[in-house]
Order: structure tokens, then C-alpha cells, then sequence
């Protein structure tokens, strides 16, 4: 890989200034969002369909357009998750054609929050940081301990005290300074809003977010080069702050730019739990005022975000696309968690659940016509929100290690054979 950097500078997304490329996130004159900005003119020179193929699968394959100077330092082997087509779900929700963007076995911690993880700690080593922390709701924390671990940075993690025991331990085994707040994720990343204020520390989702955040543009690419260089018609992407669906937006938007892809229709669709749907409320009621949920209260944890950063650009990245925006219950989403492991044999958390139980509400409502194609995108793994779905999936039939046992127990199930 050449050490050239693409990447320009940070850039302002309502006034459109410049900054330089410091853990900076936020414009001085309208508090607008900075991101990341790109020589997209010398990048079209250079990356090319047989460029990027010829190149190792993890995200670092169009890393042109990730924000960072050097070579990747952190998460090298971070993404290329498999896009997965399953037609027994696709039968079951009554749709065309349905694809998995499977992140349950993203490396090396089972969400898609090592792609992000990975820009971020990437360049918080260019701009010299030592201690790196995160606020998270829990696959974050898990990311963050993990890669710094790997990469011998001090790390400290803050998540929402009450969080399932997956994700926390998912935290403390790599040996990470694990802090639990108690209170919603809102008021654990304001504190951390002041703490890395003062401290001087790389916060992955605060003064490195404009890094971390291109880091899920990784995501659309490889489901756009994945397609067989075209972009699916719909993709339906969890939201939590609503970073990620934006970025996905951005990917297929660059790919389209630089003449990765064709250009095609394509809707970007929005789910949330609606234990915390701000972001899909506002959808509903046809406005860009994104009113904040005080208290969160759904299993899906992991999207329990009341104020979302990003919420007012998800609603316009879905409303420019002609996508929309669903939202479901608990009982929905552990609906989702089994369809999604018994017709793709896939075992999503609890954000995923959200996924398919959104995605089956718009295949219902004619928002996704049925003969037409999807990607879900599957954020996380089942194995950290075991709480969500204990009691819920059935137990295991106990028996004695006799035949005899065992052929009382199946003997109106299966016919033996003579
Ligand atoms: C963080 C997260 C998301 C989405 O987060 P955004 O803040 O919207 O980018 C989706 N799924 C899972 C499992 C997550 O942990
Ligand atoms: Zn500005």
C-alpha cells in the first residue's frame, strides 16, 4: 500500500469550513458536525474494481477513502464479513430476494464496531494519543478494549452500569478500565464530553468521531463490491446515534462518484426499538425535529441512544433515498432474533432482532415491495445478549443416557429405520 494520504481535511457539515486534521469534532462558529473530507479526484485515479480486488478482504481494501495518513496500524484484519443470500427468510418475510450483511462474526469482537474502532485507533496512534476511551452501550466498549489491548494502548470504557453480562465482561477480559455509570447512555456521554475535555485523552465517539464514524462507510462498500459492483435497491440498517445508516449512504454515494458502481435507484430504510425510536418517531410524524428519549426502555441495548447525534442526517439520508423508518416492540425483536437463526442460521443480538423485525413490518406495508431485493444489515452477535432470549428459545429435553430414553422421547417424532 502507498503512503500517499487522500484524506484532506476535516470539514464542517453545515458551513462546509475546513479544519485540519485534529481530534477536533465540532465547528467553532455553528456546532455542526465535522467530517472527514477526501482528494476524490486523485482517488479516482487510482482506485479501481481490479485494484481493490487484488487486495487483502478486511475493510482496509478501500483505504483510500478512510481517514487516516499512514498505513492501518490498528484492526488490519478488521471486515469483509460475509454478505450472506437466504431464501428461506426471504420466503418467510415474502420478499424477492434477501440478502445478510452477516457483522455477527466481524474480528476480532463480533459486531460492526471494530470497522469503526479500527479507523479510530488507527489515528489516535498518527495524532499521538496514549490512553483511549469510549462511551458506549456496550459493543463499542468491547471493540475499543480489545483493539487497544492488542495494539498496548491504555484504555477506559464507560457504558450504561446496567448493560447485559456479555457485553460487560466483553469489556473487562482484555483487561481494560471498565466504568459503570449509573443512567442512560446519554448522561454517560456527556460525561465523557467533559472528561476528554480535560484529560486530553482520544475518545473513539468524541474528538476522534469524525474517524470513527467513516469507519462504517467500510460496511457499504463491501455490500456494494460484495453485489457484484452494483448497490442492492433496499438496505435496512439498525440506528442508535445514526451514524452508521449515514455512512452507508456516503459509501454507496463515493462508489457511485467514482465510478465503482452503476448508477441505480437505491432506499436507504431506518430501524429502531421502540422502547427508543426517536430517530423513527421523527420519521413518522414527518419532521426533522428529533425529540430526545428520556429513558430508554427496550432489550435492544445496544440502540438505546435518546438523543442521537446523528438523527436529523438518518432522516435525510432516508428521506433522499426514499427509504423510511420502522420500529418494534421487544416481543418483535426476539421474534426477529428466531426468525433470523432459524431460516439463515444466523444468531444475531438484539440489534439484529430490530433488523428483521423492521424489515418484515416494511416488506408488510409495501414500503419494500416484495419483488424486489434487500440487504439486512446484522450488526452484532447473539451470544452477548443471552438475556434477551433465555426462556424464550425453549429448553434442552434432559434424559438419561439410555436408548431406551432417548426412543420414549422421539418415538412420535422421527420414524426409525428398519
Ligand atoms: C452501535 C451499534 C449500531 C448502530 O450505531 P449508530 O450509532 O447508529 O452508528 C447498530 N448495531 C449495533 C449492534 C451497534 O452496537
Ligand atoms: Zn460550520
Amino acid at each position: 500500500m502507498s503512503k500517499k494520504s487522500w484524506f484532506s481535511n476535516l470539514k464542517c457539515r453545515e458551513c462546509g469550513r475546513l479544519y485540519e486534521k485534529e481530534a477536533i469534532h465540532i465547528c467553532e462558529f455553528d456546532f455542526g458536525p465535522l467530517e472527514a473530507a477526501y482528494d476524490y479526484e486523485a482517488i479516482r485515479g487510482v482506485l479501481t474494481r481490479e485494484v481493490i480486488e487484488s487486495r487483502p478482504k478486511s475493510m482496509w481494501r478501500y483505504r483510500e477513502l478512510l481517514p487516516i495518513d499512514g498505513d492501518p496500524t490498528v484492526g488490519t484484519q478488521v471486515g469483509f464479513t460475509p454478505l450472506v443470500k437466504s431464501d428461506r427468510l426471504a420466503k418467510k418475510l415474502g420478499i424477492r430476494e434477501l440478502w445478510i450483511k452477516n457483522d455477527t462474526v466481524n474480528y476480532p469482537t463480533l459486531s460492526f464496531k471494530d470497522r469503526v474502532v479500527s479507523v479510530a485507533l488507527s489515528r489516535a496512534r498518527e495524532l499521538g494519543f496514549e490512553v483511549v476511551a469510549c462511551a458506549s452501550t456496550g459493543n463499542l466498549a468491547n471493540s475499543v478494549a480489545a483493539n487497544a489491548a492488542a495494539a498496548g494502548l491504555k484504555s477506559y470504557v464507560l457504558i450504561p452500569a446496567n448493560l447485559e453480562q456479555g457485553k460487560i465482561l466483553g469489556s473487562l477480559v482484555y483487561g481494560t478500565n471498565v466504568i459503570g455509570i449509573n443512567g442512560p447512555y446519554d448522561q454517560v456521554n456527556r460525561l465523557c464530553s467533559e472528561i476528554a475535555g480535560k484529560y486530553g485523552w482520544g475518545f473513539v465517539n468524541v474528538n476522534l468521531r469524525p474517524y470513527y464514524a467513516e469507519g462504517s462507510k467500510s460496511m457499504g462498500f463491501e455490500i456494494a463490491e460484495q453485489s457484484g459492483w452494483q448497490l442492492p435497491r433496499h438496505t435496512v440498517v439498525p440506528m442508535a446515534s445514526g451514524s452508521l445508516l449515514t455512512k452507508i449512504h456516503k459509501a454507496y454515494k463515493e462508489f457511485v462518484d467514482l465510478g465503482l458502481v452503476e448508477v441505480s435507484d437505491f432506499a436507504i430504510h431506518g430501524a429502531q426499538a421502540t422502547g427508543c425510536s426517536p430517530i423513527s418517531t421523527a420519521f413518522k410524524r414527518a419532521t426533522e425535529m428529533v425529540r430526545p428519549v428520556q429513558n430508554p426502555e427496550t432489550i435492544a441495548k445496544s440502540l438505546a441512544i435518546g438523543t442521537p447525534a446523528d438523527g436529523y442526517y438518518a432522516l435525510r439520508s432516508m428521506k433522499e433515498t426514499g427509504g423510511s423508518a420502522e420500529d418494534c416492540t421487544d416481543e418483535e425483536i426476539v421474534e426477529g432474533i428466531k426468525l433470523l437463526a432459524e431460516h439463515a442460521g444466523i444468531f444475531a443480538e438484539t440489534a439484529g432482532g430490530v433488523t428483521v423485525a423492521c424489515a418484515k413490518k416494511l416488506i408488510e406495508t409495501g414500503k419494500i415491495p416484495s419483488n424486489e431485493s434487500a440487504v439486512l444489515c446484522i450488526t452484532g452477535h447473539g451470544l452477548k445478549t443471552q438475556e434477551a432470549i433465555i426462556g424464550k428459545v425453549g429448553e434442552p429435553r434432559v434424559i438419561g443416557p439410555s436408548l431406551r430414553e432417548f426412543e420414549a422421547l422421539v418415538a412420535d417424532e422421527v420414524a426409525i429405520k428398519s
